[in-house]
């Protein structure tokens, strides 16, 4: 009797899909079972832990991939602990003699990643990693000096010159491989929010899930992408794609966006403008990756040393009306209030708030992208460091911190009818347009009318914009000695 063949391992990380994944693809052509694992790995040292809305993405997009695996006949196990232990174990009870998985690129990730892989390399385990969560490998692309890019326009042209790879074929033929290995039960893990169930409103507006990411991509294209360029900036108005959440979970690859992006645009059925738009979008996804990968500190430190020295406040009280939507700036807190209840919010207005945060409140950028970390579904280590760093100031090609949103012209210029307030803050909802971004400024009497009484139904400004303008500039000052 033949001895059957030794299984192949996958282990799934940021990469939760079937289509256009190298590392199932490349098991895919061994020929041989394959055996597919998750870890839940909050124990090795340097990996940051997921925040609360991304757990609940987690949990239902690992049910995803556990139905889609299945119709293959392929298991995904899950398993919670160290993964370079984890991962041991598991090659001595499959009796797998290789790994394969798509590469990582935070420093923590990359460190318990190169751990694993000498355990493994160790136990006589061969283990392969490939590209498959970006559209460039951060260290690809490169000034003519040969070193990093610091500056947004030139890498992305740098990426457009080099050209990227187009997806994988679809649907990689699998074989299943029959195994009595145990797998945590995914219930058990605790991922989904209880006592009280904050994400009970999160179904209502997505589909985790791989086959929730490409229904999302193509609405998108049917739908959004035309006029992208010119309504991205309108939170009232649905021309942005949502699919941060399923790139950040990989349920849809960069390439495959891109992709097909790139053939609605060469086929016609959207225009150039919009699409090289959209794709610049991506670009970003892409600095923001090569950033943190050249300067591991990012999500920490700031990137310009004069921030070092910045006199950050202290204030507990405005931290906490920011983080509830009660600030008195409508704009500022619909968009705390549509991150609370849905897990996302319009990037025009992240960078509303987080200007507010820093410059208004003066409260240091960390506090923001540690709130962010823990209530955006889409919270990614890369964008969401880089993306607060830009608002700062502090970062690499950031915005200067002498600009400094103000929160009522913002408001008017991109939700001119009060529609996103409307929405997110319900109680100024009868409010006339020319009030919503203002409401100190209506008479009492438009007040009344609308049912809204200052200081009681809606909060006072927890903060002059005129004083805070000017205190935001004078503390910059002192930055520069
Ligand atoms: C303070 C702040 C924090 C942020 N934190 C995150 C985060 O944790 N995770 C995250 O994915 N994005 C973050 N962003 C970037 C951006 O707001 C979101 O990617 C975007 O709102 C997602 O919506 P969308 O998919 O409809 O975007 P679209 O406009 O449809 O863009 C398409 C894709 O491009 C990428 N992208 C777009 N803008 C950016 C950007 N500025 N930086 C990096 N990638 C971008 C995203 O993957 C996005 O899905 C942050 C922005 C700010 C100002």
């Amino acid at each position: 009797m033949t001895k059957p063949p030794s299984p192949v391992l996958v282990w799934f990380r940021d990469d939760l899909r079937t289509a256009d994944n190298p590392a199932l693809c490349a098991a895919a052509e061994r020929g041989v079972p394959i055996i597919t694992v998750f870890v839940l790995d909050e124990a090795t040292p340097g990996l940051r832990r997921l925040g609360g809305a991304s757990r609940w993405w987690l949990h239902h997009s690992l049910a995803g991939l556990r139905a889609g695996l299945a119709k293959h006949g392929v298991p995904l196990l899950l398993r919670r602990g160290p993964a370079a232990d984890v991962l041991a174990a598991l090659a001595r009870e499959t009796g797998a003699a290789s790994v394969h998985w798509n590469r990582r690129y935070s420093p923590g990730e990359i460190a318990a990643d190169t751990a694993t892989k000498a355990a493994l390399t160790q136990a006589g385990v061969a283990v392969t990693s490939h590209a498959g969560n970006l559209l460039f490998e951060p260290w690809t692309i490169r000034t003519g000096a040969g070193g990093p890019f610091r500056v947004f326009t030139p890498f992305w042209k740098a990426c457009l010159a080099a050209g990227w790879q187009p997806p994988l074929r679809e649907n990689p033929e699998l074989r299943g491989g029959e195994t009595s290995v145990t797998s945590d039960a995914l219930g058990d893990w605790g991922l989904l929010p209880r006592s009280p169930d904050w994400a009970a409103g999160f179904p209502a507006h997505w589909t985790p899930g791989e086959q929730g990411a490409r229904a999302r991509l193509e609405e998108f294209i049917t739908d959004g992408l035309s006029g992208y360029a010119s309504l991205r900036d309108r939170p009232d108005r649905p021309h942005t794609s949502r699919l941060s959440a399923h790139l950040r979970f990989g349920e849809v690859s960069a390439r495959t966006v891109a992709a097909a992006i790139c053939q609605a645009r060469d086929t016609g059925a959207a225009n150039e403008r919009d699409a090289d738009k959209f794709l610049s979008e991506l670009g970003w996804r892409e600095f923001s990756h090569h950033l943190l990968y050249h300067f591991p500190t990012l999500p920490h430190d700031n990137l310009q040393p004069k921030f070092v020295a910045f006199a950050w406040r202290e204030d507990p009280k405005g931290l906490e009306a920011w983080q509830k939507g009660l600030t008195g700036y409508p704009i500022v807190d619909a968009g705390m209030r549509e991150l609370w209840r849905t897990g996302t919010m319009h990037n025009r207005v992240r960078m509303v708030v987080a200007s507010f945060l820093i410059k208004d409140l003066l409260v240091d950028w960390r506090q923001g992208e540690a709130w962010f970390w823990d209530t955006l579904v889409d919270a990614d280590h890369a964008n969401n460091a880089a993306s607060w760093q830009w608002v700062a100031g502090s970062g690499a090609d950031a915005a200067p911190f002498f600009r400094i949103f103000n929160p009522v012209l913002q408001g008017e210029k991109h939700d001119p009818d009060g529609a996103y307030v409307r929405t997110h803050v319900p109680e100024l909802a009868r409010l006339p347009a020319k009030y919503i971004h203002r409401p100190w400024e209506a008479p009492s009497s438009t007040l009344f009318e609308a049912g809204i009484e200052l200081g009681a139904t809606y909060p006072h400004r927890i903060v002059d914009h005129a004083m805070a303008r000017d205190r935001a500039l004078e503390a910059f000052k002192a930055t520069r000695g």
